[in-house]
């Protein structure tokens, strides 16, 4: 089975929507194999957004997924990684197609709701990043 890893960003957690978009997921085949809720500190979110370093948004990004808590998934199921980005939608929520995670609770480009890995490499790299074997059952 494929996994992949998805975050609910700091304006979701403030929302209030953290079960809603978690049922996104259970309700289209995702099992949420592994979640937990932590606050990332500078240091760790510019790890994990590493490959953004060079982007003249790298340093909004950072504090933005720094703002307050996030939740992060290990999401499993058939075909995982590209169902979780199309349940997500857009990166800009302006552009997200209706009745995606982000048309219907993101605010804005940095305030999107949602991380999801983009490729399977990816994926693997970033579970591995919050989560030890054990933690993902
Ligand atoms: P994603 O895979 O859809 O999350 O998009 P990317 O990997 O391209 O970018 C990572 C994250 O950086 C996005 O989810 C946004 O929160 C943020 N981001 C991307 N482009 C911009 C931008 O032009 N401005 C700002 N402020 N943030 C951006």
């Amino acid at each position: 089975m494929e996994q992949t890893l998805s975050i609910i960003k700091p304006d979701a957690v403030k929302k209030g929507v953290i079960g809603k978009i978690a049922d996104r997921f259970e309700s289209n085949g995702l099992r949420i194999a592994a979640m937990k809720k932590i606050q990332l500190d500078t240091k760790t979110a510019g790890a994990f957004y590493a490959i953004h370093a060079e982007r003249p948004f790298f340093g909004e990004l950072v504090e933005f997924m720094t703002s307050g808590p996030v939740v992060v998934m290990v999401l499993e199921g058939e075909n995982a990684m590209s169902k979780n980005r199309d349940l997500m939608g857009a990166t800009n929520p302006k552009e997200a197609a209706a009745g995606t995670i982000r048309a219907d609770f993101a605010e804005s480009i940095d305030a999107n709701a949602v991380h999801g890995s983009d490729s399977l490499e990816n994926a693997a790299n970033e579970i591995q990043f919050f989560f030890s074997k054990e933690e993902v059952i």
